[in-house]
């Protein structure tokens, strides 16, 4: 039998009042990831924080240590292509605020007033947008002429509307969108997306609306899975998070700090069938919530279906996460013939 596997990571820093460093949320973990994903011939995608590059690139003017990380990052990126991986924009607007912290080379962003791409001006979402595209094409075209930019996947979910993005799409040829994580939704200041109407298929094309498909529609949306997690599972999986981080200290909080937000109040989704991200039994299928406890959880998902839409962030994932994930991929392509190459996946 055949099935469709799609790994994707969102290749980026923490994004609020401490971002991280590269070494922790990026180049490490990939480094961990291409070996495990190597074993299995995966063509994973690396949607890659163009808004982070970009700063980066700015700072790196006058700054020697953010000239070396820029270098390291382009680097993995050519790597990660050369290896048969995708990369491709990933775009958080809020980076254009963003203060760089030359103490200890990190960064902070705490204004989200552009969290949103709506919510940005038209000439910044042309910076943003415009500049994420040239930057790929500059770190990887001189060595992969031929390599195509024509997929995306928004910062935090928020493609919508759809239609703030459509210029851009069109003016770059992008063709495959990654962003909707159908069936769900949430609603916080920062996080704004409503994708609980969103068509029950893996893959489908659309026009103006991520969440209407149109056969005869431009673009082609993926969507990512998410996962019944019951409430007793979910407290099993923090008692084992706790035991693990006292056997093996083994946990990412040091590494960076997130986005807080808060629960925007009095919004209701467009339809009855979605579950909220913030408090329900639904997560995203995701390496870094992958534990031995979920193991066969996601095993039983993948014999039930046949399309998985991981969405990751090497920033989150432990040691822990990985060997689950490599455990997972080898019962996965032990029974069934895998595609994991998203160009060789078709609209239902
Ligand atoms: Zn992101």
């Amino acid at each position: 039998m055949h099935k469709k596997l799609l790994i994707t990571f969102d290749y980026e820093l923490y994004l609020g009042n401490r971002s991280g460093t590269i070494n922790d949320c990026m180049i490490d973990p990939t480094n961990q990831l291409i070996d495990v994903m190597g074993k299995h011939n995966i063509h994973a995608i690396f949607f890659v924080d163009t808004t982070y590059l970009l700063r980066l690139k700015e700072q790196a003017q006058t700054t020697t240590a953010c000239r070396t990380d820029f270098e390291t990052i382009a680097s993995q990126l050519r790597n990660l292509v050369q290896k048969g991986h995708y990369v491709f924009p990933h775009i958080h607007p809020h980076w254009l605020d963003a203060q760089y912290l030359p103490e200890i080379n990190q960064w902070r962003l705490n204004n989200i007033e552009k969290y949103r791409f709506h919510n940005v001006s038209e000439p910044d979402r042309s910076k943003v947008f415009d500049g994420s595209i040239l930057l790929l094409q500059e770190i990887l075209l001189p060595q992969f002429p031929n390599y195509k930019i024509d997929a995306y996947r928004a910062g935090g979910w928020g493609i919508q509307p759809f239609t703030d993005f459509l210029p851009f799409f069109k003016k770059h040829g992008i063709i495959h969108e990654f962003s909707v994580l159908g069936g769900i939704y949430q609603f916080t200041d920062a996080q704004l997306f409503d994708f609980s109407d969103a068509p029950e298929k893996s893959i489908y094309r659309f026009n103006e609306d991520v969440c209407k498909e149109d056969k005869n529609g431009p673009f082609i949306q993926y969507n990512i899975s998410s996962i019944k997690i019951s409430p007793f599972t979910t407290f099993l999986n923090k008692v084992w998070i706790k035991v693990l981080f006292k056997l093996f200290s083994e946990h990412t909080f040091h590494k960076g700090e997130g986005q807080p937000s808060r629960i925007v109040v009095g919004k209701s989704p467009a339809s009855s069938k979605g579950s909220d991200l913030s408090n329900s039994v639904w997560e995203r299928i995701s390496v870094e919530l992958l534990t031995s406890v979920k193991l066969n959880i996601y095993r039983s998902f993948w014999e039930k279906n046949e399309y998985m839409h991981f969405i990751s962030h090497p920033k989150m994932i432990t040691g822990h996460n990985l060997t689950v994930f490599n455990k997972f991929l080898n019962s996965a392509f032990e029974k069934y013939s895998v595609e994991t190459d998203f160009y060789k996946m078709l609209p239902e």
